[in-house]
């Protein structure tokens, strides 16, 4: 949950922003709550700018296989790369920083797009005896859904919560997502069927 992410911001995700209030009240029913945040150098190998000829939104081929190309974006300690302002989980336990390597983009929490280089994400949930994992903000069609389909390879039970997140849409991607996630058992909740209200 990134201002980069958030309308106005450098890569924003259409009504990105209307799922802080949700996000927040999700998070204040969990005691095991972990942040991601895109967290990229300068002229990072994701973004357009750094691909002459090339424009945001652009699928090309890189060493790891096809990455789509993004307006300039979290770049490390700007405030597009700083957490919404509504946000408010003062009990998060750790913040993955994630897409730092200049020359692999990582949409997931828990492997960079390559599939094999880890985070570290997955060690930390399983010292901590965490078996299941409840997914939710921007976007849905990759950082949410590169987490999903990442974290049931490692084992881990998938919740997406999908009222609680945003797709971005790029060339069918939600449906792609969709159909992915059913098709890996990832379950689907509503904010409000796993915690009540009216979110
Ligand atoms: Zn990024």
């Amino acid at each position: 949950m990134q201002n980069d992410f958030c309308p106005d911001g450098a890569l924003a995700v259409p009504h990105g922003d209307d799922v802080v209030p949700i996000v927040n009240r999700l998070c204040n029913a969990f005691r095991n709550v972990v942040l991601t945040q895109d967290w990229h150098p300068a002229g990072h190998s994701s973004f357009a700018s750094a691909h002459p000829g090339r424009a945001p939104y652009d699928t090309i081929a890189m060493p790891y296989g096809p990455q789509v190309l993004w307006p300039d974006h979290c770049v490390q300690n700007t405030s597009g790369a700083a957490f919404h302002s509504g946000l408010q989980i003062p009990h998060a336990g750790l913040v993955v920083r994630k897409g730092l390597n200049p020359a692999i983009d990582s949409y997931s929490a828990l492997y960079e797009n390559d599939r094999t280089t880890p985070t570290g994400l997955t060690g930390y949930l399983r010292e901590r005896g965490i078996k299941r994992l409840f997914l939710a903000g921007l976007a849905l069609d990759f950082c949410v859904r590169y987490s999903a389909e990442d974290a049931v390879r490692e084992g881990f039970a998938v919740v997406v919560i999908e009222d609680a997140c945003r797709g971005i849409d790029v060339k069918g991607s939600v449906a792609a997502t969709r159909s992915s996630l059913a098709a890996l058992g990832v379950t689907r909740f509503t904010a409000g069927e796993l915690i009540g209200g009216n979110p």
